[in-house]
């Protein structure tokens, strides 16, 4: 819907059925047009302040030479999808504090505004229909700033406590702490999501599950410190020809458990499809026409000897799901991520048992 300090601002379908849902609430309720139209006010409102919000991480992340990719507006909050996360704790904890400080900033001055015009400052009750629009602006911000500094990682403030647990102890240790405290924030969300607001079931839910992905990636992370991308890489792989039809790439799709094949013109490589491509062009009725024609162009690729965690990192930038690896422009090897995840599983286990030297 925009690109504000140039980074693009996006609303998910499911976002039309909340509006829809606001306005049919109002007129069921029988409040009029006026009062429909009210609601989508404070609704707008409401999501405009979370853009602000989202906005403050990724303005301070660009001053730290971090890009966001997009920010997206979800019925249930808006998310800002940064390139990566500062590995600087000090970088990491104002990243994580400038969200809700721009909450902070906002009740403040819905305060003042208050304090000037002589308005009431108490919204009566926070329900959608009716009270006064400054007061449920000024304390929606300052439930917003609340909510997001409780320690629950990886929301805000858990990313704040994991970058001050950082200052004092390793990355990782600092993660896996931060997780298992976000992971009890979202045990005692759920409970009270049971009892009450049925949104923090939801909110349980996602702490849960991006907790312990973190902790994962932290892991991996770790265990993949000065791996090189040809350790790392698949070797065994198919290709497939540009000039073959979609039905004959088909019948090779079927039989290998790859995704994603780098397509070739016999001398060099010009891009990939994936196998639900492939089938997708089938089913339009495309299955004589040449793979050449529903190729995707290759717009990044890996080297043998370089970082694999830095390749990763491009691979995540990119969107795509695969990496080609190009020696001297000769196509040796893909980088799949389930695959490196994989050498870091084993490779942490390895370490877990390797007898410890030096001890004393
Ligand atoms: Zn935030």
């Amino acid at each position: 819907v925009g690109s504000p300090f140039g980074i693009d601002l996006r609303i998910h379908g499911t976002f039309v059925v909340l509006l829809g849902w606001i306005v049919l609430s109002h007129l069921v309720a029988g409040h009029g047009l006026s009062a429909a139209a009210e609601g989508l006010a404070l609704v707008v409102t409401v999501f405009g302040v979370v853009v602000l919000h989202e906005l403050g991480h990724a303005l301070v992340a660009r001053r730290f030479g971090i890009r966001t990719r997009d920010i997206t507006l979800l019925p249930i909050g808006g998310v800002a999808r940064l390139e990566r996360m500062p590995t600087d704790p000090r970088q990491e904890f104002l990243v994580a504090l400038a969200g809700p400080l721009v909450n902070v900033a906002l009740a403040a001055l819905a305060f003042a505004v208050i304090l000037v015009a002589q308005a009431p400052w108490w919204p009566g009750r926070l329900a959608v229909v009716g009270g006064p629009l400054l007061a449920k602006f000024l304390w929606f911000n300052v439930t917003l700033a609340v909510f997001n500094l409780l320690p629950a990682f990886p929301m805000d403030g858990g990313r704040v406590l994991r970058a001050l647990l950082s200052m004092r102890t390793d990355r990782l240790r600092a993660t896996d702490i931060a997780a298992r405290v976000g992971q009890w924030m979202a045990l005692g969300f759920g409970l009270l999501g049971l009892f009450g607001h049925p949104m923090l079931v939801f909110i349980a839910f996602f702490v849960w599950i991006g907790a312990a992905e973190e902790a994962r990636l932290a892991h991996v992370t770790v265990a993949l410190d000065s791996v090189r991308v040809g350790d790392a890489m698949v070797t065994a792989f198919e290709t497939l020809p540009a000039n073959a039809s979609v039905g004959e790439g088909l019948q090779r799709v079927i039989r290998t458990t790859q995704r994603d094949f780098p397509v070739h013109d016999g001398a060099r490589l010009i891009g990939f499809v994936s196998a639900a491509e492939l089938l997708v062009a089938a089913e339009r009725g495309d299955a004589r026409s040449a793979i050449g024609s529903v190729v995707r162009p290759l717009d990044e690729s890996a080297a043998p000897n370089e970082l694999v965690t830095v390749a990763l990192e491009r691979l995540e930038g990119s969107g795509a799901s695969v990496l080609p690896v190009l020696d001297a422009a000769r196509l040796v090897g893909l980088l799949v991520p389930e695959n490196v995840v994989e050498l870091a599983r084993v490779r942490e286990r390895q370490a877990l048992h390797a007898p410890v030297l030096h001890a004393s």
